[in-house]
């Protein structure tokens, strides 16, 4: 069904275009609206409610309408707008990886005064970067620092290039196509950190989330496996080879994985284990020591 827009004033058509979302059970109708109704016009959202009753012009109806269908649908508004703030930077997003989230800016933010305390650090691994969100997050952030960041997916690859490339990074962030910890096996022993915000749902809950991640982003940036645990596990066995003595490994996981992968961490041969909470009183993230 294509939703009638009748009217041509902004105010009228963002109305018109919320109804159309909140129909279609999107809970922040309005807000998408405005959105969507910004980025047809190449508008930001407060010139957009300044002026109720500019008119919208033929192509940018147009635009909006496709827009509308698409969210509609319920695919990612991050797909549709092509890019998303993480960390105080615009990141170019697409359904080749996972569009960068909230919980993950606190992992940044963790990082970041452990570094304070600590650093400086020269040197960090970014384990699956998707984006590049976390890699180009941390070099903004930590002048001195190097940041190799891995990713086997062309698709995301794709994008994190893109993202390292428009952000000025390439002469300190580094893209490298592989496996896990497999490309920076020649940095054996001298990295300070290895960070991830690897799968962490369960094979079997992957059918419960909510629709647009489910049937938009990518799967392997969420199925971790029966447990939710083994790109964890595999994490925890093989960074302490490539950290330097004292170096972090630092990871996202999901809601009550923290004992195990605490204890996990402990056998390893991992110090000073510490989990941290997100926003929503939830343990997201863990991080240890290499002794
Ligand atoms: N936080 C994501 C979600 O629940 C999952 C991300 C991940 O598996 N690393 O949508």
């Amino acid at each position: 069904m294509k939703t009638a827009l009748s009217e041509t004033a902004v105010g009228a058509v963002l109305s018109q275009g919320a109804r159309s979302l909140a129909a279609a059970g999107l809970p922040a109708a309005r807000l998408d609206a405005e959105r969507l109704l910004g980025w047809a016009l190449g508008v930001d959202r407060l010139g957009l409610l300044i002026e109720p009753l500019r008119q919208v012009s033929p192509h940018a109806m147009e635009r909006f309408r496709e827009a509308l269908e698409r969210r509609r649908r319920q695919e990612p508004i991050q797909h549709i707008l092509e890019c998303e703030e993480f960390g105080g930077l615009v990141l170019r997003t697409g359904p080749g990886a996972l569009v960068p989230r909230p919980e993950t800016e606190l992992l940044v933010e963790w990082v970041l005064e452990r570094e304070g305390r600590e650093g400086p650090w020269r040197l960090a691994v970014d384990v699956g970067t998707g984006t590049g969100a976390i890699a180009c997050a941390l070099a903004v952030r930590v002048p001195h620092l190097r940041v190799l960041a891995v990713e086997r997916s062309p698709a995301a690859l794709a994008l994190a290039a893109d993202n390292i490339a428009s952000l000025g990074l390439r002469a300190r962030v580094e893209l490298l196509a592989g496996d896990l910890l497999e490309p920076v096996a020649g940095a054996a022993g001298t990295v300070d950190l290895v960070i991830a915000n690897p799968p962490y749902i369960r094979s079997a809950d992957l059918a419960d989330l909510p629709q647009e991640v489910r049937d938009w982003e990518p799967g392997e940036a969420l199925d971790g496996g029966p447990d939710g645990m083994a790109v964890h596990r595999r994490l925890i066995a093989e960074s302490p080879r490539v950290l330097r003595p004292g170096g972090w490994l630092l990871m996202e996981m999901g809601e009550g994985q923290a004992a195990d992968l605490s204890a996990a961490m402990e056998a390893a041969g991992f110090e000073a284990v510490g989990v941290q909470q997100d926003l929503r009183g939830i343990e997201r993230m863990i991080a240890a020591r290499k002794r």
